[in-house]
């Protein structure tokens, strides 16, 4: 037979098959020599209490079952023809890769347009960005093959189920290479060394079974003819038609959003939020969170944390935290500054990063309303310009620790830090509006208070945090997924406000090439 069960067991425990063999046999009485197989298929980890503790479910095959039998999900990809449906797929992140995996399901053949390169070139670019600290505006770390996804933690987790089943793409994810541990935790993540080789894998599907990806191919407007809309235009004028249209360019891509606005596509403000990168050292929250001098010992993966509180009106909260991980210029152009965080797999840097941010909202700012739709978007730039400027014209972020931030003090020194072009000292409460700097003091002494030792000054902030998620939404029909006014047009993922991180973007583009087909029908 097989069966399932649940263990609660120490880390060191949890580490050995052995012990759970025996664990298994105790409690079920079942005889050593009846016990075949077994298999962790879900792990959590509970740091709530002093004492830190695994939970497992391992499912075990005994007596006369010799193999638990969980095969890797394989897909039968079949070619599409030259005269299938095209459905026109406008950015190579995760919402725009899934669509084309999903399209090629349906029989349908997908064209995606990437305005940047392959994720191999586009490794190169991000190297120059930290050596040259040039950004590259069409090779960064929010514009390339995989998208804002592909140099990130790649956290697969999602708290939203509205969009449907979250476990389809981790298979697609890892029927393209991604180990299956991403089945088993309860955080999943597979990291910046992993993500490229599985989103190589993609376009190799997409290739193979008579899809097309094209790179350098920026998108600058769409093609409406009697109000429905049949194609999109590049740069060079070229045009490329289909019976759809998914506009998946993630959140960095102002110019296109401006493009389209002044084409007439209805577009409303966004809230983000914004704030800074916050950096502690991995030993001090792996000793946070696990109640611990000796931090994380031998058998505990890198410590991660959340927080959330609510000042003055606004959320103020943790956000893409990346233990063991480094932060990372993520700027999509020159003459702006913006940090995000990223990590290997294995998540074993010195560093724990997470951005630390203010809610905003359209009319929070009053001078930026005359823009609009375009209010938030406004607003955004002129903060990451703000910042540019005080770094003296450079990405050399700006950088204060902080409880001096708290305090209301310039770092006289700071510690070094994982952010490769290098930081220099300055005063966020300057920097950022005071609606922001103050809510984000009040939100840190909060934070302190309930995890004492998290408020220090060994935690260094590197601004500017701002590409939390798109400051402008499309708005579009709940049912067929088309945008308002406009059949033909799929909004999709987190450019046009629907979607926020990996997975919820790659389940929207799926959600959004299903609606179209199903119209076709
Ligand atoms: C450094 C970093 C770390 C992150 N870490 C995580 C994480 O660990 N977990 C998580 O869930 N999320 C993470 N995120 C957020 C996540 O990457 C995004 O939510 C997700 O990638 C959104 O997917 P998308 O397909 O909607 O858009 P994107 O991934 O942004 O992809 C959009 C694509 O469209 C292209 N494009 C834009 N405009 C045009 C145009 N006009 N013509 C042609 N192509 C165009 C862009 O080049 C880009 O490749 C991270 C983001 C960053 C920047």
């Amino acid at each position: 037979m097989v069966k399932e069960i649940n263990l609660r067991v120490s880390p060191k425990e949890a580490a050995s098959i052995e012990i759970l063999r025996k664990k298994i046999c105790e409690s079920e009485a079942i005889a050593p020599a009846d016990l075949h197989d077994l298999r962790i298929v879900r792990r959590s980890i509970d740091a709530r209490q002093r004492r830190v503790m695994v939970n497992l479910t391992v499912r075990y095959a005994y007596g006369d079952d010799y193999k638990i039998g969980m095969p890797a999900p394989v897909y039968e990809w079949r070619a599409v023809p030259y005269e299938a449906p095209r459905v026109v797929i406008v950015g190579a992140g995760p919402a725009g890769l899934f669509a084309a995996l999903q399209a090629i399901m349906l029989g349908w053949r997908p064209i995606v347009l990437e305005r940047g390169f392959d994720v191999d070139k586009r490794r190169l670019d991000l190297a120059r960005i930290s050596r040259e600290k040039k950004i590259n505006p069409s090779s960064n770390y929010c514009f390339g093959e995989g998208g804002a996804g592909a140099y990130s933690d790649g956290k697969l987790f999602t708290r939203s189920k509205k969009r449907g089943d979250v476990s389809e793409v981790l298979r697609l994810l890892v029927a393209h290479g991604a180990s299956p541990d991403i089945f088993i935790d309860a955080h999943p993540h597979i990291g910046s060394d992993k993500l490229p080789e599985v989103i190589k894998n993609i376009r190799h599907t997409i290739i193979s079974c008579g899809g097309e990806v094209h790179f350098n191919a920026l998108v600058t407007g769409l093609v409406i003819n009697e109000g429905k809309v049949e194609g999109v235009r590049l740069e060079d004028g070229s045009e490329f038609l289909g019976k759809a249209v998914v506009l998946a360019t993630g959140h960095s891509a102002h110019d296109t959003f401006r493009l389209l606005a002044d084409q007439g596509i209805p577009m409303q403000p966004k809230g983000i939020a914004v704030g800074v990168r916050l950096e502690h050292p991995q030993e001090l929250i792996d000793q946070l969170q696990y109640h611990s001098p000796e931090g994380r010992g031998k058998y505990l993966p890198a410590a991660e944390y959340s927080y959330v509180t609510q000042v003055d009106g606004r959320g103020v909260y943790s956000f893409c935290m990346c233990p063991g991980g480094v932060v990372v210029p993520a700027g999509s152009t020159d003459g702006e500054l913006v940090v995000n965080g990223m990590s290997a797999s294995a998540r074993a840097g010195r560093w724990a990063n997470s951005g630390m941010v203010v809610e905003v909202r359209p009319g929070d700012f009053k001078e930026f309303a005359d823009y609009g739709p375009l209010e938030i978007l406004e607003f955004q730039e002129a903060l990451e310009k703000r910042m540019f400027e005080a770094a003296d014209n450079s990405i050399i972020a700006p950088a204060q620790r902080m409880k001096d931030f708290v305090d209301g003090k310039i770092s006289e020194s700071l510690p070094g830090v994982s952010y490769a072009p290098g930081v220099r000292s300055k005063d966020f409460n300057e920097l950022l509006p005071s609606e922001i700097s103050s809510r984000l003091r009040k939100g840190f002494i909060d934070f302190g208070r309930r995890s004492p030792g998290f408020l220090t000054n060994k935690a260094v902030m590197i601004g500017l945090e701002s590409r939390t998620s798109s400051p402008i939404r499309i708005p579009r029909n709940r049912e067929t997924f088309e945008a308002e006014g406009l059949p033909g047009l799929y909004p999709a993922g987190e450019g046009p406000g629907y979607a926020g991180g990996i997975v919820s973007a790659a389940l929207d583009g799926m959600n959004c090439v299903r609606a179209a087909a199903n119209k076709s029908i």
